[in-house]
């Protein structure tokens, strides 16, 4: 074989590999046409915008949250941006029961169910742990059972139309942060759960992925009230957040990154340089002086 040879077949296959991993990797708004999609806590924020997207989409959407002013308005939109239907059921998912029902109504009214998105979060407040063991419970029951609880309940509709899991955290749910103890908590136990049981799906060879989603700071209402004062950063959109997260659904990631260069990039320390990743996550944040300084 002559030198060119040698340098040119395996350039070929590297083009070859790229071209490929590459074309496999585009997303395309037809992939979500038609798709019958519930998204939680989408009166507001994120899950808001990502109702939106898939109404552009031409998706059959069921939102979800306990307000139900806001939820017409959302579905009233979802309709106008070319839904291919749009629908809500409002409660709280502080009620097991409820989560359950949620899924009861998509079974009933769409027939099916291609994708679940998980987004919905209880209130909690931002600032040293207070101790309250009652609002880690609550906080539980809102952010992680509820989603244990709906998961369990779409498996079936899930297995047969070989869909897609979206789970919503948070780099508070990867790295410890300060000020949000039981926040943090709930997003660490989103982690285990799903994690776990995309090992398990591969065992069984249960084709329904799960993409755990990794969110620095959004430009939501909520967040810039809790943190934009403490936080030295800016927030993201929460538009592009929302279309990220669809992408990385609609594509069958096992995670993704929002911002990938505020979230995946620091996590890259986690292993070699823990200490200095916590000194980085603090030093993101406006602190108070100490006592007596
Ligand atoms: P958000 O604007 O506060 O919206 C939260 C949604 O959850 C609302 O639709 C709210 O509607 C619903 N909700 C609250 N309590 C509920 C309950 N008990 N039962 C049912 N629904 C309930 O939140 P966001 O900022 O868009 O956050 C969305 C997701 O992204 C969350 O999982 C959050 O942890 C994650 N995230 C956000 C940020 C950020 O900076 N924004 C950063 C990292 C991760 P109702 O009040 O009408 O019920």
């Amino acid at each position: 074989m002559g030198p060119l040879q040698k340098v040119l077949i395996p350039f070929l296959g590297l083009v070859l590999a790229f071209w490929f991993y590459s074309a496999r990797d585009t997303f395309k708004p037809e992939m979500l046409r038609g798709k019958r999609v519930i998204v939680t806590g989408a009166s507001t924020g994120i899950g808001e915008q990502m109702a939106y997207h898939l109404a552009r989409m031409g998706a059959h959407i069921l939102v979800t949250a306990r307000t139900e002013a806001k939820l017409q308005n959302v579905v009233r939109r979802c309709l106008q941006l070319g839904a291919a239907s749009a629908r809500f059921v409002s409660g709280t998912m502080e009620d097991t029961a409820f989560a359950q029902h949620v899924v009861r109504e998509a079974q009933s009214s769409l027939g099916g169910l291609d994708m679940l998105i998980l987004n919905h979060v209880g209130a909690s407040y931002f600032g040293f742990f207070d101790g309250d063991v009652e609002h880690v419970r609550k906080l539980l029951e809102i952010n992680f059972l509820s989603y244990v609880a709906m998961t369990t309940s779409a498996l079936p509709m899930l297995k047969e139309s070989e869909g897609s899991i979206v789970v919503v955290s948070s780099m508070a749910g990867k790295v410890g942060f300060p000020f949000t103890v039981p926040y943090s908590a709930t997003k660490f136990a989103l982690d285990g759960f799903f994690s776990s049981l995309r090992q398990e799906f591969a065992i069984q060879s249960i084709n329904v992925s799960i993409t755990l989603c990794i969110l620095g700071f959004i430009d939501t209402e909520r967040a810039v009230r809790a943190a934009a004062e403490v936080l030295q950063e800016r927030p993201a959109p929460r538009d592009e957040c929302a279309l990220e997260i669809l992408k990385g659904a609609a594509l069958r990631r096992r995670e993704l990154y929002y911002r990938y260069s505020s979230t995946r990039l620091p996590l890259l320390l986690r292993d070699c340089a823990a200490e200095l990743l916590d000194y980085l996550v603090r030093s993101r944040y406006r602190l108070p002086a100490p006592p007596g300084a």
